[in-house]
């Protein structure tokens, strides 16, 4: 079969909808479009019936206790405001302080942000050169005033995965609630929230080949209850904490891709894994290539390459007609700044502004992987032989002593 281009490797950012889920969505829009609350029809209970059987798919995949656990959201983004200002307000006599950390997503640093601006005291633990939190700062973090610690599960930029189950039992000797977000884990890597004393978990549909705007926030009901305060109003859904109509073709669509991870989820891993270590190793033997993130601890389905007196954004210029990839710059309004997670590990920007983040996924080939092996090795060699700065490099000059003329 011929390669199609360009080749899809950002499966952090969104995976493609697995058929089978659009398959199993399908008859959700048209044959069985019922208002999941409507109770007087056999409409209704048709679109009941599969908002049911789709949570109790997940419940299986991340093994709840009960299906009553999960509460559908639009995604993880609001799963995760739900989580965190609903704790806030419902623990509001406990304390004010959470704990989380320099490198989660955006929807948690901007969720503390704004509750800070509410007078909760926020931590945010920092990070080793390999993207680790220090359990001793957490220890040292922790107080009775502690109500929340949340420490995402895998890093969607570089993969690394935190001690949660050790962090989940640190906070728990402190009464606080352990949550992570787990958006790039579930469906991806074995998640149990009973072994792992997991007490909230945010994750979203369209991060494990299912459709995009829906996702769901595990609660755990027992040992301990955990209560979050409602952010949206209405007429009382998901058990009073989330109102307003289901999106029932989408949460039957949830529910499949939970299945389908369910029983795929190890063989995917494996065989995933094998092409990212085939990419990351054909690729750091290039020189001055380094590997962001502790390489034990990390998702087989993220690499995250630095490619030294290279720039990330002319590098993805080079190849970007043929190879999706994110780079280790965020575009900002004013400008595009260098990746704060990348930061966080202690790169410089120069050095931040060279990183690439490969993601590979179900679909992704073995023919895919060698096309974008190639791809890339091209484009950093074109670029280096283009590069004044790549010249001192291999003529010995050491760039941090030179002194630029002033411009
Ligand atoms: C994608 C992502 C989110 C946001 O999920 P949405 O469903 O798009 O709101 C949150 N956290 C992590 C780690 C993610 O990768």
């Amino acid at each position: 079969m011929e390669l199609q281009l360009p080749v899809y490797l950002d499966n952090s950012a969104t995976t493609p909808t697995d058929p089978r889920v659009v398959a199993a969505m399908l008859p959700y829009f048209t044959t069985h479009f019922g208002n999941a609350a409507s109770r007087n029809h056999s409409f209704g209970w048709a679109a009941e019936e599969g908002v049911d059987y789709a949570r109790e798919q997940i419940a299986q995949l991340i093994n709840a206790q009960s299906e009553k656990e999960i509460i559908f959201t639009s995604g993880a983004t609001e799963s995760i405001n739900l989580a965190i200002k609903g704790v806030a307000d419902m623990y509001a006599r406990k304390g004010n302080h959470i704990i989380t950390t320099r490198t989660e997503h955006k929807a948690i640093l901007d969720t503390c942000k704004s509750l800070e601006k509410k007078g909760c005291q926020i931590t945010y633990l920092e990070v080793d050169g390999e993207g680790m939190i220090n359990l001793d700062d957490l220890a040292a973090a922790l107080s009775p005033k502690t109500i929340l610690v949340s420490v995402m599960a895998v890093n969607n930029e570089i993969g690394v995965m935190q001690p949660i189950v050790e962090i989940a039992r640190m906070a728990h000797e402190y009464g606080a609630l352990f949550m992570t977000d787990a958006t790039q884990a579930v469906g991806k890597v074995p998640v149990d929230v009973q072994a792992m004393n997991i007490d909230l978990m945010a994750f979203t549909a369209h991060k494990m080949y299912g459709p995009k705007g829906v996702g769901a926030l595990y609660v755990r009901r027992k040992n301990p209850r955990v209560k979050v305060t409602a952010q949206t109003d209405g007429g009382g859904h998901e058990r009073g904490m989330r109102s307003g109509t289901l999106n029932v073709p989408g949460i039957v669509g949830f529910g499949k891709a939970a299945e389908l991870c369910r029983l795929e989820m190890a063989e995917d891993a494996t065989r995933i894994g094998k092409l990212r270590d085939k990419l990351e190793n054909a690729l750091t033997k290039l020189d001055e290539t380094y590997v962001n993130g502790n390489r034990q601890h990390r998702t087989p389905y993220i690499s995250n390459i630095s490619f030294k007196y290279v720039e990330g954004e002319g590098l993805m210029m080079g190849f970007n007609k043929n190879i999706a990839v994110s780079s280790g710059s965020a575009c900002t309004s004013a400008s595009l700044e260098p990746s704060y997670v990348l930061k966080a590990l202690g790169l410089d920007d120069e050095l931040a502004h060279s990183s690439i983040r490969f993601s590979l996924g179900r679909f992704t080939t073995e023919e895919q992987v060698d096309f974008a092996i190639a791809e890339v090795t091209k484009a950093v060699n074109k670029m280096r032989d283009m590069s004044p700065l790549w010249e001192m490099h291999l003529e010995g000059i050491d760039l941090k002593t030179i002194e630029w003329a002033a411009h």
